[in-house]
């Protein structure tokens, strides 16, 4: 009898190489001290005996595999082989922090558009008149080019299922296991923040 099998997902740790700018945080990834190199080192390329005979240019990905090997990749070969591991938010935890950094009232946990930095709450779509489960998943931006504008607020109509999905869209875990999409929380207020930890209970 055959049966079917696929191949099990592999993870590998992996840096870009911007330019100088992480240069030394990229020697450091394939276990090399940046000072040592500094006299010859070429930044049009970076040729390293780590990493056997590949050479690096900005923009190019030095992929770590599992047994050590470091392996140079273009940017196209290395997003059509791997995709970030996002962690995925339980549900719990996601109450948690909105919790933590608004109160125990979830519609005024504020979230922020990772699109145009647009920071909204439930209540806020509730006060344009629309519901406010939107507040974690678009941008309230979108409601207001509807309403002909609101002070402050920029015209922006992202949504978390919007591709290409920007990196800062967060995963959770919705009340049926399922994995939901949401904007990032908004940074407390600092009147907020300076709440004693444990007060909200
Ligand atoms: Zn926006």
């Amino acid at each position: 009898m055959s049966e079917r099998f696929r191949n099990r997902p592999f993870e590998v740790t992996a840096i870009q190489w911007v330019g100088e700018s992480n240069c030394a945080e990229v020697f450091a990834f394939v276990g090399l001290n940046h000072d040592d190199w500094a006299d010859e080192l070429d930044h049009s390329k970076l040729h390293l005996p780590v990493l056997e005979g590949d050479t690096a240019v900005h923009g190019d990905w030095l992929v770590k595999y599992a047994d050590g090997a470091v392996k140079v990749m273009k940017p196209s070969e290395f997003e059509a082989g791997f995709e970030k591991v996002s962690s995925i938010l339980s549900n719990a935890e996601w109450r948690a922090e909105g919790t933590r950094r608004f109160g125990k009232d979830a519609a005024q946990w504020k979230f922020r558009c990772p699109a145009c930095g647009n920071v909204a709450s439930a209540s806020d779509f509730i006060a344009l008149g629309v519901s406010g489960h939107s507040a974690p998943h678009g941008c309230i931006g979108g409601v207001q080019v509807e309403l002909g504008g609101l002070p402050g607020v920029k015209h922006c109509k992202y949504h978390v299922s919007d591709l290409p999905r920007l990196p800062e869209v967060i995963k959770v875990e919705g009340a049926a296991g399922d994995a939901l999409l949401a904007f990032p929380f908004a940074e407390a207020a600092p009147a907020s923040a300076a709440l004693p930890l444990g007060e909200a209970s």
